[in-house]
């Protein structure tokens, strides 16, 4: 699955996916192309109604950005339109809905980006 986010806002690409550039993770820190475990695809679920959660080295700008913070903690705004998508925290893990993980500590929330299967957005470029 390769996956395109965009800012709900100005519709910038935030993070685009590729066969060997992965950037979304489970709630359980996985890669989501992996096989879900029957344990852990419920609780994946749950987690991810509500939020991407991402590698942190999902784009560089990300990167960047915790870098600067220290690997501490911090806000993710659109590199373009600076609305707030997300945040980091390196600091204070909170863990998923079986208690029994930590949740990846970089996510976008749900509600403010826009996702794709790449192989839409192409079309919808060709669109345009
Ligand atoms: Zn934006
Ligand atoms: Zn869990």
């Amino acid at each position: 699955m390769a996956v395109v986010l965009q800012c709900g806002k100005c519709r910038h690409e935030l993070i685009r996916e590729t066969p060997t550039h992965s950037a979304v993770l489970t709630a359980h820190g996985e890669e989501s192309q992996a096989d879900p475990k029957p344990d852990g695809s419920k609780c994946s679920d749950v987690c991810q109604s509500s939020h991407w959660f991402l590698k942190d080295t999902a784009a560089p700008w990300i990167s960047d950005l915790i870098s600067k913070a220290e690997w501490t903690k911090g806000k993710l705004n659109c590199p373009n339109c600076d609305a707030r998508i997300g945040s980091f925290d390196f600091v204070s893990t909170s863990k998923c809905a079986c208690r029994s993980h930590v949740l990846p500590a970089v996510h976008f929330v749900k509600s403010k980006v826009d996702s794709k299967l790449q192989g839409t957005d192409l079309l919808a470029a060709l669109k345009k």
